[in-house]
C-alpha cells in the first residue's frame, strides 16, 4: 500500500512511554498527570451515565457544554460566542485535524512554527497541503517567534496559519506584541488562523493567557481548540472542543459529522455540571505553578541549565555541561540509565535539529517529582 503518511512512524511519545515502562523509569516524558482529578467530577460523570445518558448526544456536542464553554470564554476573554459557535471534539487533536481537513485544499501552504506539535503536520500532508515551518529562535534565553520570517513565509498560497500558546514543548507563551505582530501579518488577507490553546489555564507568574478570543480582528478568522484532559487532569476521556464564527463552524461541521458523528454523552454533561465552579480551572495556573517550582528547585543544584518556563506542564532543559549525545540519545539513556524519561525536542522538528534540550513533565505527584530529582541529582 503506498502510505498517505510516508515519513510518520510511531509517535515520540507512545515509544517514550513504552521505554520508560520496559525500564521502569519515572515516566516525565509523555504529558499526562500522575494524580487523580477530582472526584465530584467523577461523580458528576456516574451521575450522568446512572440518568442515561449514554445514547448519541446532538453532532455537535451537549447543548449545556457549548454553553458553559462560550460563558467561559465571554467571562475570562470578552469574546461572544454563542453555544452554536462551539462543537465538542474528540479531544483537541480530532478538533485540529478536523479544522486542517476542513479548510486547507491540496497544494495550500500552512505555516507551522517549530518545534511544531506532533499532530498538525500529518494533518496538513492528509489534506494535500504544504507545511511550511518557520523556526523560533532564542532570545534572552528563551524561545521567540520571529514574525518578520513568518511574514516572509506568506505567499499567495498561504492558507492558515497554526499557532499554540502556551507551547508544547518550550513552556513559552505569546503576548500581546505577538498576538499584534500576528494580526498585522494576517490583516487584508484571506489566510486563516488556527490557534492551540489547550494549556490555556497553565500560565504562570501572574501573566495572562493571550488567546486569540482577546483579539476580536483575530478571532473572526480563527479556529480556537482546547481540551478539557489538560485542564481537568483526565487526559484520557479525549474531550476537548473548537470555537469559531459561523462561517468556519459551518464547514467544521461538515467535516467533523463524518470523521466522528459525535463526542460521548456522559462526559459532556458531567463536564457541564462541573464546570459550574470556575475554580478549579482558575487555581490551575496556582497549582501548576507550585509544581514547576518545586521542580526547577531540584534541578537548580545539578547540571542541567533551566529555559525559562512561562506556562504548560513542561520544563525545558539544557544537558550540554552533561553530555554531547544527541537529544533522542540523551533522553533513552536518561530512561534506561538514569531511570527518568525526557522527550528530546528534536522530535518536533520536521528535519531534526539538535539543541541540546530536553523537556519534562511536571505534571507528577509531588513524591514522584522528589524521586526524579534524586535520580537527576546523580548525574
Ligand atoms: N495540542 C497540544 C499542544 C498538546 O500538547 C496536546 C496534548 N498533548 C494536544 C493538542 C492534544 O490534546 P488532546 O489530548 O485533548 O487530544
Ligand atoms: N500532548 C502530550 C505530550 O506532549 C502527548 C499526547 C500524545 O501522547 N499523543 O506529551
Amino acid at each position: 500500500l503506498a502510505s498517505r503518511l510516508p515519513a510518520v512512524g510511531t509517535t515520540v511519545f507512545t515509544r517514550m512511554s513504552m521505554l520508560a515502562a520496559q525500564a521502569e523509569a519515572v515516566n516525565l516524558g509523555q504529558g499526562f498527570p500522575d494524580f487523580p482529578c477530582e472526584r465530584s467530577l467523577l461523580d458528576a460523570v456516574t451521575d450522568a451515565m446512572q440518568a442515561d445518558c449514554n445514547q448519541y448526544p446532538p453532532m455537535t456536542g451537549v447543548p449545556a457544554l457549548r454553553q458553559a464553554v462560550a460563558a467561559k470564554i465571554a467571562t475570562l476573554y470578552g469574546q461572544q460566542y454563542d453555544a452554536n459557535d462551539i462543537t465538542i471534539t474528540a479531544g483537541a487533536t480530532q478538533g485540529l485535524t478536523t479544522a486542517i481537513l476542513c479548510c486547507v485544499h491540496p497544494g495550500d501552504e500552512v505555516i507551522v512554527i517549530e518545534p511544531v506539535y506532533d499532530s498538525y503536520v500529518p494533518a496538513i500532508t492528509l489534506a494535500g497541503g504544504i507545511a511550511v515551518c518557520v523556526q523560533m529562535e532564542m532570545r534572552a534565553g528563551g524561545y521567540t517567534v520571529p514574525w518578520a520570517k513568518v511574514a516572509a513565509a506568506v505567499t499567495s498560497r498561504t492558507r492558515l496559519i497554526v499557532i499554540n500558546t502556551p507551547h508544547n514543548p518550550t513552556g513559552s507563551i505569546l503576548r500581546g506584541s505577538d498576538m499584534h505582530a500576528l494580526s498585522d501579518l494576517v490583516r487584508g488577507t484571506d489566510i486563516l488562523v488556527l490557534s492551540d490553546e489547550v494549556y490555556e489555564h497553565m500560565v504562570f507568574d501572574g501573566q495572562r493567557h493571550e488567546s486569540v478570543c482577546r483579539h476580536p480582528e483575530l478571532a473572526a478568522r480563527a479556529f480556537v481548540v482546547s481540551s478539557f484532559g489538560k485542564t481537568y487532569h483526565v487526559t484520557g476521556w479525549k474531550v476537548g472542543y473548537v470555537a469559531a464564527p459561523p462561517a468556519l463552524m459551518a464547514e467544521f461541521r461538515k467535516v467533523h459529522q463524518y470523521n466522528v458523528f459525535s463526542v460521548n454523552t456522559p462526559m459532556q454533561h458531567g463536564i457541564a455540571d462541573y464546570m459550574a465552579d470556575p475554580q478549579p480551572y482558575l487555581q490551575l495556573p496556582a497549582f501548576y505553578q507550585r509544581k514547576r517550582d518545586l521542580f526547577r528547585n531540584g534541578l537548580a543544584g545539578t547540571r542541567f541549565e533551566l529555559l525559562p518556563a512561562d506556562g504548560t506542564y513542561f520544563q525545558c532543559v539544557r544537558y550540554d555541561k552533561i553530555s554531547a549525545q544527541t537529544e533522542a540519545e540523551f533522553a533513552e539513556w536518561l530512561t534506561t540509565e538514569i531511570k527518568v524519561a525526557a522527550i528530546p525536542v528534536s522530535a518536533f522538528y520536521q528535519q531534526g535539529n539538535e539543541s541540546g534540550i530536553v523537556r519534562f513533565c511536571f505534571a507528577k505527584q509531588d513524591a514522584t517529582l522528589a524521586l526524579a530529582l534524586a535520580r537527576l541529582a546523580t548525574i
